[in-house]
């Protein structure tokens, strides 16, 4: 898998995000129903709602718990709103 790099989460805010995922992907389809995935134990991706090289911070509220699938369809998103941001 392609690095990326990133800040990470600080596990409080880690740990508060698993607990309001309980378990679920907060992931959103394409369609834009909420992902129906439940998150294997460490199959899980800590994703910036706004990615941290447009500016989002490592936190809550800047947090989603994604299944993989959705991050890498998130991945996609983010480079072409970071390639823009650059331009
Ligand atoms: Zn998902």
């Amino acid at each position: 898998m392609a690095a990326r790099q990133r800040q990470n989460f600080p596990k409080a805010v880690r740990i508060q995000a698993l607990e309001r995922a309980d378990g679920r992907c907060e992931g959103e389809l394409p369609t834009g129903d909420p992902c129906p995935c439940a998150i294997p134990t460490g199959g899980r991706i800590f994703d910036h709602v706004i990615p941290d090289a447009n500016g989002g911070r490592p936190t809550l509220d800047n947090c989603r718990v994604l299944c993989l699938p959705c991050d890498r369809a998130k991945y996609s998103a983010d480079r072409r709103a970071i390639d823009k941001a650059r331009r």
